[in-house]
């Protein structure tokens, strides 16, 4: 008999067993996928890290988690910084003094700041994602840099979209282009996977195995069950499905240097992907071959991967229903598939750190 039973052996998953490990408890961790790391996982091609499930740049401001993942991997000096491509140009992304130099010939903090004052929609109370970015950019910034691509993204009218979905990018006027405004960020220099070797070492841990359809024989095994898929799942969706945003990958093997970049942003709705990753400028590598991968963002359909929550009205109150009956004495939930929220990986860990920390054993 195990103390805990943990489904998903992603970020949430792992940290909480090993925390859980080290304080004695019995831990076995399955996975429905066959290999650990959930969409963290990274897949050596020739010595370079491919992000399977796109890119994955860690970046936190908290000293305990940054402390907490130095413990088991060594992080690159990677910062992100991003492209955009739009109509065939090419623009410093996020918004920043560059971006305005590109777009207005403006070259000042001060010229920007009344650049981008004299551009801004005057909207009171903006109500939805376009409206809120109207307000804060404009027209012209708007329909190069986030229109179309929130569009592929999400499969909506922006006038659909809460605008929370885009007040996580950054806009400076100064030529500071980092993508994060935190203290700490990088790559694992090993790539992830390892990571889930070093966190899950002498767990019983197994891959190929779903929970779902056999829960009562597994239920049977732990006394309580950390759950980390989506919650709708557990209950057979019964009352519908929680909706989602998933994503096909398409990579690619070259020779050379595609892009000179790790990330790409197309922006425009006639492109049908929204990014190309190139992998190995995450890792500053010189091989003679390249990996790109294109995201095609995807309705999502059941059975499929998930990827992005679709955070509106509609699916927080089905999720507040389908939260309502779980066991909560039996049952803990956690990480961005259980919790249906846009987690990053640094807010996945601390979770983590922060649930385990709140269970009684031992
Ligand atoms: N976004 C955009 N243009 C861009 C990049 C992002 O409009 O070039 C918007 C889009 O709606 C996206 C959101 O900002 O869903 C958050 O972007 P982020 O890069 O944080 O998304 P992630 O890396 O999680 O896919």
């Amino acid at each position: 008999m195990y103390d805990y039973l943990i489904v998903g052996a992603g970020l949430f998953g792992a940290v909480f067993a090993r925390q859980m490990s080290d304080r004695g408890a019995r831990c076995l961790v399955i996975d429905s996928r066959d290999h650990v790391g959930g969409n963290c996982y990274t897949r050596n091609d020739g010595g370079i890290q491919v992000h399977e499930y796109g890119p994955h740049i860690f970046h936190t401001s908290s000293e305990r988690v940054w402390q907490y993942m130095n413990r088991w991997t060594r992080f690159n000096h990677y910062v992100h910084r991003p492209k955009v491509c739009y109509r065939g140009r090419i623009y410093s992304f996020p918004i920043n003094l560059m971006t305005l130099y590109q777009l207005w010939g403006v070259s000042t903090p001060a010229e920007a700041k009344a650049a981008l004052e004299a551009a801004r929609v005057p909207i009171q109370t903006p109500s939805n994602l376009e409206e809120w970015a109207l307000s804060q950019v404009g027209e012209e910034i708007y329909y190069t840099f986030i229109c179309g691509y929130t569009r592929k993204q999400w499969h909506r009218d922006p006038r659909d979209l809460p605008a929370d979905i885009v007040k996580r990018l950054v806009i400076r006027l100064t030529f500071d282009d980092n993508y994060f405004s935190d203290r700490y960020q990088g790559i694992p220099v090993a790539g992830y996977t390892p990571i889930f070797g070093a966190l899950l070492a002498n767990i019983p841990t197994e891959t190929g195995v779903d929970f779902v359809s056999n829960r009562s024989m597994m239920e049977s095994q732990a006394t309580k069950i950390v759950y980390t898929g989506s919650i709708d799942d557990l209950f057979g969706a019964d009352i519908g499905w929680l909706e989602w945003r998933n994503m096909s990958f398409e990579h690619e093997y070259l020779l050379g240097d595609f892009q000179g970049v790790s990330t790409m942003h197309y922006t425009e709705d006639s492109v049908p992907f929204t990014r190309i990753c190139e992998h190995k400028h995450f890792a500053f590598s010189h091989h003679e071959h390249t990996i790109i991968t294109r995201e095609y963002p995807r309705d999502w359909q059941p059975g499929e991967p998930r990827h992005y929550p679709i955070n509106d009205e509609t699916n927080a109150e089905l999720y507040r229903r389908y939260r309502d009956r779980v066991d909560g004495r039996r049952y803990v939930l956690g990480g961005r598939l259980a919790d249906y929220r846009y987690y990053d990986m640094h807010q996945v860990v601390e979770s983590a750190l922060v649930t385990a920390a709140a269970e009684r054993h031992g």
